[in-house]
């Protein structure tokens, strides 16, 4: 099973979508304490505060990172996020293209909804901020020269965020179902 986008690429990035796809699960060296951290990143945005909010997320994503042994990744923390048609942009991941000898990295996530300015429920805050260091460990860890969105890609964002959240692990066929993106995001 294949996202439709997979059909509209050439040879060399179906190899890509395939090698991405293939890859389920990253699992963590130190899963305890990167669960202190995300429980810390959780008060942190239940207070409000961006400075802490900033601090706290960019310290679970070093601890990430440091678990597997990757460089680490700047994190900005903004206020309101864009809206865009029909839909909310919740994060982005910046990268340079391959090639280019400085690899500027950053990840940039939102704490305020667009339409009503409330902060961000943590569950949905903490998949935005992991679905963006998973597009980090795609280019680092498992180093890509892109970070496509596969079924596998999602499936390691999914095992990372129950894993820092505590939760129950699934078996590793639970797949589950989700919305098909027509193209290719880039960089969200
Ligand atoms: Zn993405």
């Amino acid at each position: 099973m294949v996202f439709s986008y997979y059909h509209r690429l050439d040879a060399r990035r179906r190899r890509l979508y395939e090698a991405s796809d293939a890859v389920l699960d990253l699992p963590l060296t130190r899963p305890e304490e990167l669960r202190r951290r995300t429980r810390q990143l959780e008060s942190s945005l239940a207070s409000g505060r961006q400075a802490a909010v900033a601090r706290d997320a960019q310290a679970l994503t070093d601890a990430v990172c440091q678990d597997f042994r990757v460089p680490s990744v700047r994190v900005e923390v903004l206020e309101r996020r864009p809206a865009r048609a029909g839909s909310e942009l919740h994060g982005l991941y910046e990268y340079s293209p391959p090639g280019q000898a400085s690899a500027r990295r950053r990840i940039l996530v939102w704490m305020y909804t667009a339409r009503l300015g409330k902060v961000v429920a943590f569950r949905t805050f903490l998949r935005t901020l992991i679905h963006e260091v998973c597009h980090h460990l795609d280019v680092t860890l498992l180093r890509f020269p892109e970070s496509l969105h596969t079924e596998g890609f999602y499936a390691r964002e999914s095992a990372l965020v129950r894993r820092l959240l505590g939760e129950e692990e699934s078996p590793p066929a639970g797949r589950t179902a989700r919305a098909r993106p027509s193209a290719p995001p880039r960089k969200d």
